[in-house]
């Protein structure tokens, strides 16, 4: 899944760890995940660290600390995979790019077959449809429309869409 409005409040450029706090539902949704059976891992482009706002340890802080916040749920990420480049450089690792994903999929054996990915942009929708993965999108309640514009402009088709990660998630897992 994503990082930043899926599984946190968007901050735009964080770079402190002690800022970040979980989405509601997601701590739930990610221990069902695992007692399913999925690996949960998150896929971030993380700009801001070519840019200079923030260093790659402080990229690394953050995802420990989204772990610590995820443990009295019993939840866990397996991995985090990110691109810290800027747009402009074209790179194959910034979303809708897949490069991180396929790392992922060769560094733990994943199927996409069987896997899902979940995000509240269209990046992660178009990312998800390249490599045959079954995707949702989050749309938080009064950001439908927004949504469905960039959906729209981008011709990104999500299987699923849900109002939380958590109803998202649900989905994922219910599927035949
Ligand atoms: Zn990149």
């Amino acid at each position: 899944m994503d990082r930043d409005g899926t599984l946190n409040p968007d901050l735009h450029y964080l770079r402190d760890a002690s800022l970040l706090e979980l989405n509601r539902g997601v701590g739930n949704a990610l221990r069902l995940a695992r007692e399913h059976g999925y690996l949960v891992i998150c896929v971030t482009n993380q700009s801001g660290i070519e840019r200079g706002y923030y260093t790659s340890q402080e990229v690394d802080r953050i995802h420990e600390h989204l772990n610590e916040l995820l443990s009295p749920h019993r939840a866990h990420i397996d991995a985090f995979y990110y691109c810290p480049h800027r747009p402009e450089r074209g790179c194959a690792c910034r979303k809708p790019g897949t490069l991180l994903f396929e790392r992922a999929r060769d560094d733990w054996g994943i199927d996409f077959a069987t896997s899902a990915v979940v995000g509240d942009r269209a990046i992660d929708v178009l990312a998800g449809t390249k490599l045959g993965l079954l995707s949702g999108i989050v749309r938080p309640p009064g950001h439908e429309a927004a949504i469905e514009a960039e959906l729209a402009a981008t011709s990104a088709t999500p299987e699923i869409r849900a109002d939380s990660f958590g109803a998202a998630v649900g989905r994922v897992l219910g599927r035949g």
